[in-house]
Order: structure tokens, then C-alpha cells, then sequence
């Protein structure tokens, strides 16, 4: 592929810092590297308590635990989004109850929400999608009101804001990924926040598989034990060392993505007025962190037609979810009601390469070769 969809983007301090790592003698988990991430991200913004995971989907896994999901809970969680959003809190023996998006933005429609909660219904899991906030005071009130968990799954959410409040720092928890594909990369890795104080001390015996093994080696206790469930969802330092190389380039990452992300919005802000092409709306209270650039296409023949033409010039455009309501493994086990919002997203999203290193000449390429599709 000429024009990839995505090219992991390396500082040149990753190797050095895994170096230094390894030369330390300590290479397993909750050493300098993973407490210089988690005090990158408290200080920055501010969050209460961060830990270092070894996925999102593990830090979601972690939420699940410390909410104490059970079978026959029923928590409500949007169709249109990744498999681990919906997977941690099934593998607690959790019924999901989907949310449709709205209808010009993939987030859950907050409006759709409160007839969905039961006695039964514990949580509310929101997902930014493409880093542009979920309208986070509508969904905490709502919340609020019926005494339910809020998870913010903040794995595309990294340095994006909602009315000015850091996107994962808003909910009960937030979740982060670094997987290659988003802005920030570890290969894996994730991040869980804890943002109430009441679950601080149980999430870090949780993390280090049931015992107070953090506590221990702060000198907060004299031995350490089995005390919780828990189980290993600390990264090593060989993970964090990479992770903390990237963080230091954070601000040098997210001006070329917003450079890149503005590149195509203006491009495609020129079309013609017959195009039934949509660009991404980003509401009045959410930055954009340009994780990635999405158009919305009539249906999905003309985005077919898009693919394959950009394919034709060696550039490769994706599309994405197939709605979990709708999934092999869901699908037998959803209420049956229609999405209509989740499955126009399904059927019509288009996602632009977008990476560090995309070039503009190549950007242009891309550019063209839809505007010769559409006009
Ligand atoms: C990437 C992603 C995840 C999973 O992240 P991992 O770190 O790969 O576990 C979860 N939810 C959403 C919305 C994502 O985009």
C-alpha cells in the first residue's frame, strides 16, 4: 500500500528509554517508567488516581470488577463502538442493553437513554467516539438521578475536552487505550482513572492481582497479602518506557494530527451542494483531538464506490463497527429493538488514513481521488 491506513509514528526515544529500562534491573511492572505516565497524566490533567493497563479493554475489565457486575445487571452501553466496551461487563454475566447514536454524530444520544434504565440497570457506558465528547452533563445527571456508575470509554479520548474537563476524568472511571491505531502508542497499553475517591485504594489491589502489594512498597504496611479479587493488569516497564517516550512528544503529535485533520475538513467543505457527503460535526462543548477523520457517505454504495477507488491508487480507507446489537455473539440476546442511528453509522462511515508521517502531497492524492468519485 502506498498510502497505508495507519503507520504506528516512533519519536526516536522509545529504544532509549527501554534501554534505560532494562539497564535498571527492573523490568516488571510499577517501576519510575509506569510512575512517571501516571504522574504525566495527574498533573496534566488532573485526573485523581491513574494505573497503567496492559489494554483498555483491561481497564474496562477493571471497572467492571470494582462495580461489582453481576449476573442479571444490565448495563447500557452504545451499539456503534468496539467489542471491549460491551466484553467487560458480559464476562461478569452483565445483560447489555444498546443505545443508539445520534443521528449526525456516532455518540450515544443521551435523549434515548432514560427509558432504557430498569431497577436492574447499574451503568452507563459512553464512548467519545473519535475523540469528540459524549454530552457529559445530560448523561451524569441522568446518572445521578438513578444512582447508576457512568464508565467513560476514553480509549480514542487522549488531550480532548468536554466544556473544558479532560475527556475520562468526568465519569466514575475513564479508560484509555494505546494501541498502535490511537494517538498515543504503546503496541498495547491502556490507562484506567479513577475519578471517585471511594474506589482509589480497592482499584491499585485489583491491578497488582488482589493484594496490597502498591501499599506494601510504599511503606504503608509492614507485610503484604491476598486480600481482593483481582488479577495482573499492570504493563511492565518495558511498555511504559515506550509509552512515557511518546508522552513526551504529545504536544508535537496532536498539532501535525490536527494539521492533517483540518487539511481534509477543508477540503471537503468545498464540495459541491448535490454531494450527500456529511463531514463530522464537533458540538460547541467538545474539542477535537483529531484522533481520526471520518466522512459520512449517502449509503453504503457510494462508500463501496469511494474504497474501490481509492484502492485503485494504492490507498487504503476503512470502515467500521459492525453494530454489537447485530453481532454473532449479540445479536440472539438483543431486546430486538432498531438502531436505525448505529446502523446508517455501520453502513455509511468512512475512515481516512491519517498518521504522523502522512505527507500533504499524499494527503492531496487522497483528496482528489474522492473528490473524482463525488463531482
Ligand atoms: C481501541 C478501542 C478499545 C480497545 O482498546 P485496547 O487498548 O486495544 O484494548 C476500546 N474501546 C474503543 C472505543 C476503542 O476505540
Amino acid at each position: 500500500m502506498r498510502i497505508p491506513f495507519n503507520k504506528p509514528f516512533l519519536t526516536g526515544n522509545e529504544t532509549k528509554y527501554i534501554e534505560q529500562a532494562v539497564q535498571s534491573g527492573k523490568i516488571s511492572g510499577n517501576g519510575d517508567f509506569t510512575k512517571k505516565c501516571h504522574k504525566f497524566f495527574e498533573e496534566k490533567y488532573g485526573f485523581r488516581k491513574c494505573l497503567l493497563t496492559t489494554s483498555c479493554t483491561d481497564a474496562l475489565e477493571m471497572t467492571s470488577i470494582l462495580i461489582n457486575i453481576e449476573p442479571n445487571d444490565e448495563v447500557i452501553i452504545p451499539s456503534y463502538t468496539f467489542v471491549s466496551s460491551a466484553n467487560a461487563f458480559v464476562l461478569k454475566g452483565a445483560k447489555i442493553v444498546f443505545a443508539d447514536s445520534y443521528a449526525d454524530n456516532p455518540n450515544i444520544d443521551p435523549s434515548k437513554i432514560e427509558a432504557l434504565i430498569t431497577p436492574k440497570t447499574k451503568a452507563i457506558v459512553v464512548v467519545h467516539y473519535a475523540g469528540i465528547a459524549c454530552d457529559m452533563d445530560l448523561i451524569m445527571d441522568i446518572a445521578n438521578r438513578h444512582n447508576l456508575f457512568v464508565i467513560e470509554d476514553a480509549a480514542q479520548a487522549i488531550d480532548s475536552y468536554y466544556k473544558g474537563k479532560p475527556l475520562g476524568g468526568i465519569g466514575h472511571f475513564g479508560t484509555f487505550s494505546f494501541h498502535e491505531t490511537k494517538n498515543i502508542i504503546s503496541g498495547e497499553g491502556g490507562m484506567l482513572v479513577i475519578n471517585d475517591e471511594a474506589f482509589v485504594e480497592r482499584a491499585e489491589i485489583i491491578w497488582e492481582k488482589g493484594t496490597n502489594r502498591a501499599a506494601f512498597f510504599r511503606g504503608e504496611i509492614d507485610k503484604y497479602g491476598w486480600i481482593d479479587i483481582g488479577s495482573s493488569f499492570l504493563p511492565s516497564e518495558v511498555i511504559s518506557a515506550f509509552l512515557f517516550a511518546q508522552l513526551e512528544s504529545l504536544d508535537k503529535i496532536q498539532s501535525i494530527r490536527k494539521k492533517l485533520w483540518r487539511n481534509y475538513h477543508d477540503a471537503f467543505s468545498s464540495l459541491p451542494n448535490r454531494s450527500k457527503i456529511k463531514l463530522p460535526q464537533t458540538p460547541d462543548y467538545a474539542s477535537n483531538n483529531a484522533h481520526l477523520f471520518y466522512l459520512t457517505c449517502a449509503d453504503i454504495k457510494e462508500r463501496t464506490e469511494i474504497i474501490n477507488a481509492l484502492k485503485a491508487v494504492d490507498v487504503l480507507a476503512v470502515f467500521h463497527y459492525l453494530p454489537l446489537h447485530q453481532s454473532v455473539f449479540y445479536a440472539h440476546k438483543h431486546d430486538g429493538r432498531v438502531l436505525e442511528n448505529c446502523d446508517h453509522f455501520a453502513d455509511s462511515l468512512l475512515r481516512l488514513p491519517l498518521y504522523f508521517d502522512l505527507n500533504e502531497d499524499d494527503q492531496q492524492v487522497v483528496i482528489n481521488t474522492i473528490k473524482s468519485v463525488l463531482i
